[in-house]
């Protein structure tokens, strides 16, 4: 049972919608078995940025009284910090140097809130997500308990937390340590296939991870979107503080799988073409916010859906400049003309019985659930595992970025929950290879055995997440935890 009166927790996002939306989805459902919780979400963004989270915020609003927004004022970047549009999706470091220029508003924000005549308005705790670790700084200044919300999984945490360890273990950055990296609780992996960005020690957002790896452990608790089935080894070497040897370590709470709700108002094209299609014979491909691939590698997708003979949906993006592999940067569907032109010449027409190639975005979470997907090509990033593992879909995955191949070493490697593509050199992957692991998710006995162990796997998801399930027990741990409020 509940107990009585109002407890009031301050969300505080990084910029971006995508982070914005993660920590709302977290209030949201907390929210659906607390109804004690109020949530009050910061909102930082600079003026650039507010265009594309205004009408989320409004319906956010509209849907659920008991998540308020309060804007910071906005704060002038120094000329190192630059204010051109693409700036945050470029590169990550700002979101943690911008935190730390948000600090003194944040501080006069919170100091606000804590002085509410009614008690029930006061915070009893602040929820940052990663990037923002350095609100932490403000908080303790407040006495207010410091949460983070990872929407990662346990293995990547574990590496997070460890981090500090082992940057004394070597001098060498791990982009050239040769060999594997050993991290408590998770499969040893490649000393490259660490983090993208925590590979270069002398970069700057190396820098910031260090230091966010040490509030982590100094936290009154981690929220990670995974659930305890999925990750139980990463989970006992956490709890057992063998990831932080020289401390202690906070409290982990798995309230996943967070799944967004399906909010489309109109059914998407995609969606009609899916049910004109047979039962579990599609396969979905779809890399994240920000998977781009040079026009050659696209092209040798598409030879390898050719050579299958699958039926796919494929939501492509426009190369990016320079071709690179791929780059971090979210590119508008009004930016993507001519994808057709890139695609070897009369792909769409010989593949229009079986194929649609969706240009930029798909509404992943209702095509996921479409009962005639049965397969998903995935970049492995942790919202679109955590979505195909509640939907029960089998998955190949393709590692592009940030954390992308520490989660596959756990769930292709070690798990065999999924299967994976292996890259040549440069992270290409052949048309033959494509091919193959295509055809063996879609039409083998290995295929089904993977089908299978996906079904068990969601059955464990949505037992986590039903009464008495480790997920809402979490929950519930979360709240009181919450409850106790000042440090
Ligand atoms: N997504 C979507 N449609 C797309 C591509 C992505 O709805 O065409 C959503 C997807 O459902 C997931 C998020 O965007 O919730 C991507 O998050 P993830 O952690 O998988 O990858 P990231 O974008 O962080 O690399």
């Amino acid at each position: 049972m509940e107990k009585a009166g109002i407890c009031h927790v301050v969300m505080y996002p990084s910029p971006g919608r995508g982070h914005l939306m993660s920590l709302v989805e977290l209030a949201q459902s907390l929210l659906r078995h607390h109804p004690s919780l109020s949530v009050t979400v910061l909102i930082s963004s600079p003026p650039h940025l507010l265009p594309s989270i205004t009408p989320y915020i409004s319906s956010v609003s509209s849907a659920t009284p008991s998540i308020a927004f309060r804007h910071l004022p906005s704060v002038s970047p120094p000329p190192s910090l630059s204010s051109a549009p693409t700036a945050f999706s470029d590169d990550p470091a700002m979101y943690f140097e911008y935190a730390r220029l948000n600090n003194p508003n944040l501080y006069h924000d919170l100091s606000e809130l804590l002085s509410d005549s009614q008690p029930s308005q006061k915070p009893k705790a602040l929820v940052i997500d990663f990037f923002y670790s350095v609100a932490a700084e403000v908080a303790a200044a407040l006495r207010l308990p410091t949460y983070y919300f990872l929407p990662a999984g346990a293995n990547p945490l574990a590496a997070f937390l460890y981090l500090p360890t082992l940057h004394k273990l070597t001098t060498s950055s791990f982009k050239d340590l040769d060999g594997n990296v050993d991290i408590p609780g998770v499969p040893p992996i490649p000393a490259k296939h660490m983090p993208s960005r925590m590979l270069d020690r002398t970069s700057r957002i190396y820098g910031h991870f260090l230091e966010t790896s040490t509030r982590l452990a100094e936290s009154a608790g981690l929220i990670s979107n995974t659930f305890e089935a999925l990750e139980p080894r990463a989970l006992k070497a956490i709890s057992e503080g063998l990831c932080v040897p020289d401390g202690g370590t906070p409290p982990v709470f798995c309230i996943g799988p967070l799944v967004a709700a399906d909010d489309h108002i109109s059914k998407h094209e995609c969606l009609i073409w899916l049910d004109s299609q047979p039962s579990q014979s599609v396969l979905f491909m779809s890399f994240g916010s920000m998977g781009v691939f040079s026009s050659k590698q696209l092209r040798e997708i598409a030879h390898a859906l050719e050579k299958s003979g699958v039926r796919f949906l494929w939501v492509v993006r426009y190369p990016p400049p320079h071709d690179e592999m791929w780059r971090n940067l979210a590119i508008k569907p009004e930016d993507d003309p001519g994808i057709d032109e890139i695609l070897p010449s009369g792909f769409t027409e010989r593949t229009k019985d079986r194929g649609l190639v969706l240009k930029s975005w798909a509404p992943q979470v209702a095509v996921l659930s479409h009962d005639s997907v049965g397969g998903f090509l995935s970049h492995c990033g942790w919202n679109s595992v955590m979505e195909a593992v509640f939907a029960g879909v089998p998955m190949i995955v393709w590692p592009l970025y940030a954390e992308q191949k520490l989660n596959r070493a756990y769930l292709a490697w070690d798990l065999k929950l999924v299967l994976a593509v292996a890259e040549s050199e440069g992270g290409f992957v052949t048309t033959d290879e494509l091919a193959e692991r295509v055809s063996e998710l879609m039409l083998s006995e290995k295929g089904r055995e993977v089908r299978g162990r996906a079904a068990e796997m969601r059955n464990e998801a949505r037992q986590a997440l039903s009464e008495g399930g480790s997920s809402r027990v979490a929950m519930a741990k979360l709240v009181d935890s919450f409850k106790k409020g000042m440090m």
